[in-house]
């Protein structure tokens, strides 16, 4: 767990989030402020700054990260489509330092993004 770390901090449960899936590895939960009507975000709980710092030893995790993503769209009847997207520093506009992949859905996403 780093230091500091809001998303470290809600995966070992010190901070309030609206979880909506949870493993050994892995956190699913409601952004706090959503763009669309399903707007869940997917994060390790291990600290990752993002999705730069990933290597091959990461591959079991990430299969289950996007298990976990399926599983969601499924569950949030997103039969219509979803995008997954993450944010990879400053001019992405990532505010977080801990991977998170946005799973978006419920409404047409234009394409391309801002
Ligand atoms: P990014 O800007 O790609 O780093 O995404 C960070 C996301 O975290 C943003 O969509 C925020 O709305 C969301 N966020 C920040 N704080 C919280 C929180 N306490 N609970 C849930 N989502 C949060």
């Amino acid at each position: 767990m780093a230091q500091d770390c809001l998303f470290c901090r809600i995966a070992a449960h010190e901070i309030d989030a609206d979880v909506i899936h949870e493993r050994e590895s892995v956190l699913a939960f409601r952004d706090i402020n959503p763009q669309a009507s399903v707007h869940v975000l997917v994060i390790p709980k291990e600290h990752i700054a993002s999705a730069s710092e990933l290597t091959g030893e990461h591959g079991r995790l990430l299969a289950e990260m996007f298990g976990v993503m399926a599983s969601i769209a499924r569950d949030e009847s997103l039969s219509g489509g979803h995008r997954i997207v993450t944010n990879i520093g400053p001019d992405a506009g990532q505010s977080v330092e801990h991977l998170h992949f946005h799973l978006l859905g419920g409404r047409a996403l234009g394409w391309p993004p801002g």
